[in-house]
C-alpha cells in the first residue's frame, strides 16, 4: 500500500460516524454497540475496504469491523462507505492490530480475515507479520470457540512461513490452496483490491483457512 500523507485525514477520521472512536471502551460490549446478536467478523489490515464492504453487502446478518493502521488509507475506505449509508453492519477502527486484545473480549470475534498482509521479509521484523506466533496467540484471546481465520496472499514466502507457524502453534488447517483462483475454494470468493491487482499480473493466490488448537 503506497502511503501518502492525505491532508486532513486524521481530522476527518476523528469525526466520522463510521469510525469507532472509543474502541477500547467497547471491549466486551460489541453486541450492544451493533444492537443485535449477529456474529462479528473482522478484517485486519483492510486497506481501502473493498473486500469488507462487499462482505457487508452480501451478508446483512453478519456485523463487520474493518481495522486499518493508517489514516491515509482508512480515509479511502470511509469515502466509499459514505456512499452506502444503508449498510448498517459495517464500521471501521483506526488502530494497530498489536492492541487487538484491548479492543475485543475473549470469544467476541467470530471470524478474522487477513488479506494480503504486509510480508515484513526481514527476519528482524518477522514478529510484525500478522500471521506470526505472537499474533496467533492474540487471536486465540479474542476468537469465539468455533472461530477461525482465512488468510490470502500472493507472497509465497509469507504463505509458507504462515503455514509453518500455524502448524508449529498447533492450529488446525481446514482448507489450503496455493492457487485459489483455479481451486475448488473459488466459489463465493470475494476479491480484495490486492487480489485483483496481483492476479491480473499473473500471480497465483495462496489461501489457508485455519482454526485455533483445541483447548485441553
Ligand atoms: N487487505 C487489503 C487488500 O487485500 O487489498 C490491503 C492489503 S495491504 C498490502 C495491507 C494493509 O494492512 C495496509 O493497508 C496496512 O496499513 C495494513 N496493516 C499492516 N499492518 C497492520 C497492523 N498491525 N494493524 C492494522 N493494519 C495493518
Amino acid at each position: 500500500m503506497r502511503l501518502r500523507n492525505v491532508t486532513g485525514s486524521r481530522e476527518v477520521i476523528a469525526e466520522n460516524e463510521y469510525v469507532v472512536q472509543d474502541e477500547k471502551e467497547l471491549k466486551g460490549k460489541w453486541k450492544e454497540f451493533f444492537g443485535n446478536d449477529n456474529p462479528i467478523f473482522i478484517e485486519i489490515g483492510m486497506g481501502k475496504g473493498t473486500f469488507i464492504m462487499e462482505c457487508a453487502r452480501q451478508n446483512p446478518d453478519i456485523n463487520y469491523i474493518g481495522i486499518e493502521k493508517y489514516s491515509s488509507v482508512l480515509i479511502r475506505a470511509i469515502e466509499k462507505r459514505q456512499l452506502e449509508p444503508e449498510l448498517n453492519n459495517l464500521f471501521f477502527i483506526r488502530m494497530d492490530a498489536e492492541e487487538i486484545e484491548e479492543v475485543f473480549e475473549k470469544g467476541e470475534v467470530d471470524y478474522i480475515y487477513l488479506n494480503f498482509s504486509d510480508p515484513w521479509p526481514k527476519a528482524r521484523t518477522a514478529k510484525r507479520r500478522l500471521t506470526s506466533d505472537r499474533f496467533l496467540s492474540r487471536y486465540i484471546n479474542i476468537l469465539a470457540e468455533e472461530g477461525g481465520i482465512t488468510f490470502k496472499t500472493d507472497n509465497k514466502d509469507l504463505f509458507e512461513y504462515s503455514v509453518e507457524t500455524a502448524e508449529e502453534c498447533g492450529w488446525r488447517i481446514k482448507k489450503i490452496t496455493r492457487d485459489l483462483h483455479n481451486s475448488e475454494y473459488m466459489e463465493g470468493n470475494i476479491m480484495t483490491e490486492y487480489e485483483k491487482k496481483f492476479s491480473q499480473l499473473g500471480n497465483k493466490i495462496n489461501m489457508m483457512q485455519y482454526f485455533p488448537p483445541l483447548s485441553k
